[in-house]
């Protein structure tokens, strides 16, 4: 058989492209990692051939012997990893993922309470522009003055909505949230509590942060952030909802898994139940401290007073007088990766929002310690100041270039 190179050298020259364009850069935007090779070649196997609607034991085809393996590993090694009743691993990402969750439990029209975008939450809480918005009526609670959720204003609102689900969890929110309060909250007004960690799945595993698995009875996620496998979704639930939960997988909302999407993904959750994956959720919360000390020391504005996962949201309009995008753009020239994003209540359009957001999930798997996110910090604020600068941006670009080589990703 051919190899990619010889048979389709444009895919290939634009993967040898991406390549170098991953080694040259400093990946700053907080949901993005690199997977390890283990988990690459699990990714390019045989198993992307193999049909296997169903579940380990029950499915609509034969040929099963291997895919039965793979699969319950990855379920075995999940409930390992996270404490969970229950798991679903064939969910194809974390959106569809949601989406399984919501048609499961809800009824259209039934009301769901989840957090604005704008405050952190992600588009598939309750955003218009989603599918799930047009067929569940979301209602968004908001964060305070101190970047907290109020759970007394919480309460208050949920009493008065009677949601079905209560939804927990956040894309661009940096502060833990009271798994034991929310929960409590949902059970009063006689709400099903869901908590969507796509975000900080790598660092409850890595047990960096608290579990709040045990707490929700849905638990939903990406497996491609934090947690450093494959492109996927995953839900854990309690057995009370297993049923359900499967069944809206398949054949509720998707065909058959993709096999080698869950054969790395249980590659992936080997690597997670490894010591050396603690240290790495460690090291990512040392990393963000310094990312979140180091931007005030130029007097960035750290949106929600400080962080405690893996990222800082910024408003850098507001403290330096730039755009979100203006930054982003900035920044790509210099090499540093990152995206702007809108902060609570934003006057600024989503286009073109206040702020940017920062995280070093991906720095940090390259090896980058404190001492690295202290001149990284440095390269952000000099690009501020000269925003306009194309010299002095050059002159960065070199600079960022040579030290990633101190950092080599694959070989
Ligand atoms: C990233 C993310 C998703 C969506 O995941 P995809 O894999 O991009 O579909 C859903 N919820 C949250 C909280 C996320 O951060």
């Amino acid at each position: 058989m051919k190899k990619l190179k010889q048979q389709d050298k444009a895919v290939y020259q634009a993967i040898q492209n991406e390549k170098k364009r991953q080694q040259e850069g400093m990946e700053l935007i907080a949901s993005e990692n690199y997977v390890s090779d283990a988990v690459l070649e699990a990714l390019g196997s045989v198993f992307t051939n193999k049909y296997s609607e169903g579940y380990p034991g029950k499915r609509y085809y034969g040929g099963q012997d291997f895919t039965d393996v793979v699969e319950d590993l990855a379920i075995e090694r999940a409930k390992k990893l996270f404490k969970a009743q229950h798991v679903n691993v064939q969910p194809h990402s974390g959106a569809p993922a949601n989406m399984i969750a919501y048609s499961a439990l809800l009824k259209p029209g039934d009301k769901v309470m989840g957090m604005d975008l704008s405050h952190g939450g992600h588009l598939t809480h309750g955003h218009p522009v989603t599918l799930s918005a047009q067929i569940y009526n979301f209602v968004g609670y908001k964060t305070n003055d101190q970047g907290k959720i109020d759970y007394d204003a919480l309460e208050k609102m949920a009493r008065k909505e009677k949601p079905k689900l209560m939804l927990a969890g956040f894309s661009a929110y940096s502060r833990r949230i009271n798994y034991r309060r929310f929960t409590q909250i949902a059970k009063k007004v006689g709400a099903i509590s869901m908590i969507d960690i796509a975000h900080i799945a790598g660092l409850i595993a890595g047990k960096a942060l608290v579990n709040p698995v045990p707490y929700f009875d849905i638990v939903t996620t990406t497996t491609h952030k934090t947690l450093r496998g494959p492109r996927g979704g995953m839900i854990m639930c309690k057995k009370k909802y297993a049923r359900a939960i499967d069944k809206s997988a398949f054949p509720g909302f998707q065909g058959g898994p993709h096999m080698n999407n869950i054969a790395a993904k249980a590659v992936a959750f080997g690597e997670a139940l490894e010591p050396s994956f603690k240290k790495y959720a460690e090291q990512i919360l040392k990393n963000s401290k310094v990312l979140e000390m180091e931007l005030k020391k130029y007097n960035f504005k750290i949106v929600f007073g400080k962080t405690e996962n893996h990222m800082v949201l910024v408003d850098v309009f507001g403290s330096k007088g730039v755009t979100g995008k203006e930054l982003e753009v900035a920044l790509d020239k210099v090499g540093i990766t990152l995206n702007k994003n809108v902060i609570p209540d934003d006057p600024r359009s989503p286009f073109d929002p206040s702020g940017v957001r920062i995280g070093v999930p991906a720095v940090t798997t390259r090896g980058m310690k404190e001492k690295d996110i202290v001149k990284i910090v440095g390269w952000i604020n000099e690009v501020t100041e000269n925003i306009n600068d194309d010299k002095v941006l050059k002159g960065i670009r070199k600079e960022v270039i040579g030290f990633c080589k101190g950092f080599p990703l694959h070989k």
